[in-house]
Formats: C-alpha cells, structure tokens, sequence
C-alpha cells in the first residue's frame, strides 16, 4: 500500500519514470504524448538538455541561498529578463515556487499598498465566477468555482464575483461580442459602486480563462474596458496568467493581446516549465515604491522565495523560448491545432464548442448542441475522458464541475511547444479515439 497522500485515494496511478521531449513514460515503458503539459507546466517538454545542463551548473554551485541574508545572480537575472519584457509599469519581481503563493502575493501587495498609501479602508476583492486562482485560502476565497470552494466556506475571505466573460454561455441572442464586453465591465463597476469604490481594493482576473472553463479568451475590448472601470474608481487590476501567461497563447504576456498592463501579474507553470517549482508576481512601480518610500518592507516571506535553482532553470527555458523563437511557433501551431480540432470535432454531436488561443485550446462537451445542455455531473464524463484519453496514451485535460447547473465537462489541452505536425495528428486523433470510448453507452 503507498504511503503517499494522493489526489484522489480512489484510484491508482501509473508511476512516471522518464521523459522524452514531449512524450511521459510509466514504469511499463508505455508512452503518453502530454498534450496538456500536465496542467498547462511542461512547454518545453521533459528532457530539455539545456535546461537540465543550467540546473546541474547551479545546483553544483550554490543551491539556495536564504533571501533574508543574500540576493543571488540568477534570482536578479531573472527579475531583469521579466521586467525587460513585461507590460508597461510593471517594474519588479516578487519570486515564489507557484501559482497559489502568486496570487496571495498579489492579495497582500495590494493590500499593502493602500495601507502605505493611506486608504486603508480598501480591503475588498472581486473576481470573477467560474474562475480559479490557486488553493490556498486566500487564492480560494478569489476564485468563483462552487466546487471547489463549497466545503471549505466557512474558512474563506468574503469576495464578490461577477460574471466571467464566456461568451459561448454568456452572449444574449442578438449580442455582439463587444456588446457582451460592454455589459460585462459595466456590471464590474456596478458592483464596485455597489461595494463603495472607496472600499474596494482590487478586481482580479485571468485573461485567457483555463483551469475552470478549458482555454477561454475575452471577447475584443472586454478588458480594455475593465482596466478604465478600475482606473475611475482607483481599484488595482491583477491579472492572474498562471496559466495563460509565459508564452502559452503566443505572446509571453496573454495581457499583451489585450493591449493592457496591470498593476500586478501572477505567473507560475510555463515560467520554470516544470523543471523547478516557481512563481513569481510582477509588481507596478506604483506599487513598489509606495511600500519602498514606506515602511520599507513586504509583510510576508516564504522560505523558498527566490530558490537560486528554480531561478537558473526558469532563466533557461525562458531563454530557450526566446532563443529558438518558439513564441511564432506556437502561434502557427496554435491555429494549426484550432484547425484540426474544427475539422474533426466542427460537428461531433457532443462537442458544444471549440475555442482557445495559441496552444492553449479548450473543448466544451455537451448533451446536446443546440440546447447547450451539459451532460448530467454524476456521469462523471471528465473522468471517463482522462481514463480513456491515458489508455490511448494521450495525456489532456479534462475537468467538471456544476455551477447554477451550467458549467459541463471540459478539456484542456496545452502540449509543448515544441510539438511538431506529426504530434497534432497523433494528438487530434488519440482525443478523437478517447472520446468516442467515454462517450460510448452514454
Ligand atoms: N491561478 C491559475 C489561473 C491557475 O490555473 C492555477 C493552477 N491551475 C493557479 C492559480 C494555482 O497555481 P498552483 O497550482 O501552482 O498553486
């Protein structure tokens, strides 16, 4: 019997034993193409040796290094590659070693701030429902899935949420996208208004939308409009691209197509690739220098912030993305996956809708197309999609969950970058085979 916690104590799982590019293997030498980089992490694949040899080099020469006593190389490198790339204003770095202790640096940099600044009484966060921000309490209380929050209520922050802007559910009949933008942004400033702007801290938001919904974009304008509602009444904009940001959707900023910078940007996964643990959260210099002219000091700290080797190995594959010009590369395999994925699932009864942006793309599965209808929850069809999908040998992403009875099954996927046309095809038609198993008998 394993003494290990597992996610789930209901099932088993393979044991992992080695990688090859974009390729996982078990201890049985079966291989599963990761089309869903585990969970939006692996962009660079599993056996990149330049990342490995930047690993070795820095675990051979200092490990760690305490950042209450030292600042290192590799941590200020890093710092310097982000902000030399990052949206406007956006001026320091704040490392961690994932995406949930992002956004609680988030949470309490904006808090921070308005103490520093003199508006203390600004405490309140809205985010949006549907959403995901991390399991920790705090990124708990800021995400909007009723599933995942319901057992845990009692112990949770009191945060508003709007509605998310999921146009596949949420457009009216007759409505524009922009329209729907425009409704959208003005519900965020109702509620603002409703709450008193005065008190209000900071809207939180993931550009494109992943964990919850399976790769969402905005629809054009929605968050343009959505950072002048938050300017009018002096509210923070963090934008959460833990999963999103770092290259996913072909931008290393997903704010960049937005035309938009934030006053804090929480990023994690694609940043060390999976082959360290770390998260770091881009910060204003608005932000910085209230609390550096201040007191001088962030109220927070970790143990692990700013790990020398997680930086080195997030600095090599941030390297490795740039150097190899990866970014167009996703791009043009983004919409060549898009396109595959219309031409074989465009008309598949159960597949409500296709969307996504770069290699980032999101399956919406349904009962029935025309009425929208999500499949009945205790069929539990996201499971059955990932037990088939790994029999296939295809690893993706599927997840559930019921929200006022609306939110069905979906499935994520985001493979590597370095996918070439062969792994699309093996990918379309693994999913395709996976499905047609877990939806037989239903
Ligand atoms: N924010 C977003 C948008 C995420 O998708 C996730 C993880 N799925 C998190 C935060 C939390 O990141 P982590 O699991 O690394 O704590």
């Amino acid at each position: 019997m394993s003494h290990v916690f597992h996610r789930s104590l209901k099932q088993s799982y393979p044991t992992a034993v080695s990688g090859d590019g974009p390729y996982l293997i078990d201890d049985q030498g079966r291989r599963y193409l990761d089309a869903s980089g585990g969970a939006a992490v692996s962009c660079l694949g599993h056996s990149d040796a330049d990342v490995i040899e930047a690993i070795r080099e820095q675990v051979s020469t200092l490990a760690y290094a305490h950042t209450s006593f030292f600042t290192t190389e590799p941590m200020e490198t890093l710092a310097d590659f982000l902000v030399e790339r990052a949206p406007q204003g956006l001026e320091s770095v704040y490392f961690v070693s994932g995406g949930s202790e992002a956004i609680e640096a988030a949470l309490k940099l904006a808090r921070q701030y308005f103490i520093e600044i003199g508006q203390s009484q600004r405490k309140h966060l809205i985010a949006r429902r549907q959403s995901y921000h991390g399991n920790t309490l705090g990124a708990l209380a800021t995400g909007g899935n009723e599933w995942r929050r319901r057992q845990f209520e009692p112990l949770l922050i009191d945060v508003s949420h709007v509605s998310p802007c999921y146009a596949y559910r949420g457009l009216r009949d007759g409505e524009t996208p922009e329209a729907f933008g425009i409704r959208l942004a003005a519900e965020l400033e109702e509620q603002i208004l409703q709450l008193g702007s005065e008190n209000v801290m900071a809207f939180v938001a993931e550009p494109v939308v992943g964990a919850t919904m399976g790769a969402v974009p905005p629809v054009p304008g929605y968050f343009r409009r959505v950072r002048e509602v938050c300017d009018r009444h002096g509210v923070l904009l963090i934008l959460d691209e833990v999963m999103c940001g770092m290259g996913r959707t072909g931008t290393l900023f997903a704010a960049e197509q937005e035309g938009i910078s934030a006053d804090l940007i929480t990023i994690a996964k694609g940043l060390g690739a999976g082959y360290q643990p770390i998260g770091a959260t881009l910060v204003s210099g608005r932000i910085h220098d209230a609390i550096a002219n201040g007191s001088g000091f962030f109220q927070h700290g970790h143990t692990y912030i700013g790990h020398a080797t997680a930086c080195a190995a997030a600095l090599a594959v941030q390297r490795a993305i740039e150097s190899r010009d990866l970014l167009p590369r996703v791009r043009r395999l983004g919409e060549e996956l898009s396109q595959r994925l219309h031409e074989r699932f465009g008309e598949h009864p159960h597949v409500g809708d296709i969307r996504g942006r770069g290699l980032f793309q999101g399956l919406e599965l349904v009962a029935n197309r025309d009425g929208k209808t999500p499949f009945d929850p205790d069929l539990k069809l996201h499971a059955r999609i990932k037990k088939a999908a790994m029999e296939e040998g295809l690893m993706c992403y599927p997840m559930g969950g019921t929200i006022d009875g609306k939110q069905g099954d979906h499935i994520l996927l985001a493979p590597p970058f370095i996918l070439d046309d062969n792994h699309l095809d093996e990918l379309v038609q693994k999913l395709d085979d996976a499905l047609r198993s877990a939806l037989g008998g239903l």
